[in-house]
């Protein structure tokens, strides 16, 4: 909050004329980070309209109630076998698995289920269904309300590699909810550079904590991960009980961990440092440095030096430093007292990247107006 003062009271300082952007503000960017704190410049997100209840906008509707046309049944062209029964679609056991026309990567979903009212059978044959990410990584779909078995095969589990933090169970024919998001493992060639995550939401309790994956989905023998296609269908199992489903949607959302669109810790450096250079590219174009108004240009230049400091730019800043600082000197002490303003912000600017070393302490335009503020009480309180 007090940055905020400082940099509408920068603002309120100069003319209307004489200050056309508040300066730097925010720390810079650095190795992890392609973007300023506060960098207006930082791409927008898309705007969506999101109700509770009903899929976002943007999202992908893979079943509403109403038709099976988003599917295709197991490994080939056929439609999907199942059932649509009162708005949901339901096992028909002995048909196969189904899987998504459409092949997804990184998402969020939300899928609706219900296991069978009449309960028959026990242990992993009560109720058993699956949801298969990418048709690579099981979240268990299962009858455990008051119905054992082992703990890596809970409803909610990540099959045969990690329980659910709870079990969240309604009870047999009663609706409930999966809200999953999942990260695909990075790979670089054969080389494992991250092994994906998910995170379930079940009936609104979270079951699975960014769970990094281990390996493959399976059955008693541990499988180690091993890369496979970015983009692949979603399936749902067969496990040869009469399972529904209803109100299945899908968003495909940027990788956690290979994003260098907002950066941050996972974004991989060599990715954020040519960002941080297309950045400075983009406002150089857009730059005047020959702008009678120097102060606007210098605060332009110094903006475009916190993405990349490359003598393009430090060569201009350096010419433009001394043109302005000429321009001062020629001043007296009442018309520097007029622009104190500028002065005053400018050097903040200087602040900003000297306080990130982005430019050396003893940086000449920093260095040259915190005289010129001394000598002339520029910051003295009335
Ligand atoms: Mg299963």
């Amino acid at each position: 909050m007090k940055q905020v003062k400082t940099m509408v009271a920068a603002l309120a300082a100069g003319t209307a004329a004489s200050v056309v952007c508040a300066g730097l503000y925010g720390d810079t960017p650095d190795a992890k980070h392609a973007w300023a704190v506060h960098d207006r410049n930082r791409p927008r997100p898309a705007i969506i309209t999101a109700d509770p209840g009903k899929p976002p906008s943007d999202a992908v509707v893979l079943f509403d109630g109403t038709s099976l046309d988003a599917w295709l049944a197991g490994n080939g062209n056929e439609p999907a076998k199942w059932k649509i029964i009162d708005g949901a679609m339901q096992v028909v056991p002995g048909t196969g698995e189904i899987r998504t026309k459409e092949s997804f990567g990184d998402c969020q979903l939300h899928i609706e289920f219900a296991t069978p009212a009449k309960v028959e059978g026990g242990d992993q044959g009560r109720g058993n269904s699956g949801v298969f990410l990418m048709g690579m990584h099981e979240i268990q779909v299962l009858d455990n309300f008051d119905n054992d078995t082992y703990p890596d095969g809970l409803c909610a589990s990540i099959y045969a590699e990690n329980p659910p933090l709870v079990n969240a169970c309604r009870k047999p024919g009663e609706w409930q909810t999966y809200d999953i998001v999942f990260h695909q493992p990075i790979w670089e060639g054969e080389t494992l550079k991250h092994p994906g995550t998910v995170t379930v939401v079940h009936n609104g309790a979270l079951t699975q904590d960014n769970w990094e994956f281990e390996g493959m989905s399976t059955h008693c023998t541990r499988r180690p991960l091993k890369p496979y296609a970015n983009k692949l269908p979603l399936r749902l199992q067969d496990h040869n009980n009469p399972m529904r489903f209803r109100n299945i949607w899908i968003r495909e959302i940027p990788s956690r961990y290979a994003n260098t669109t907002h950066g941050g810790p996972a974004a991989n450096e060599a990715d954020v440092k040519a960002l941080r250079g297309q950045t400075a590219a983009k406002l150089f174009a857009a730059a005047n440095p020959a702008d009678a108004n120097k102060v606007a240009a210098l605060q332009r230049l110094l903006e475009i030096v916190g993405y990349d400091t490359a003598d393009t730019y430090m060569k201009p800043v350096a010419e433009l430093t001394d043109a302005y600082l000429k321009e001062l000197a020629g001043l007296d002490a009442q018309k520097l007292q007029d622009r104190k303003g500028d002065i005053i912000g400018l050097r903040n600017s200087c602040n900003v990247l000297t306080r990130n070393k982005v430019v050396p302490e003893d940086f000449k335009l920093k260095a040259e107006l915190q005289r010129i503020i001394n000598e002339n009480g520029l910051e003295k309180k009335k």
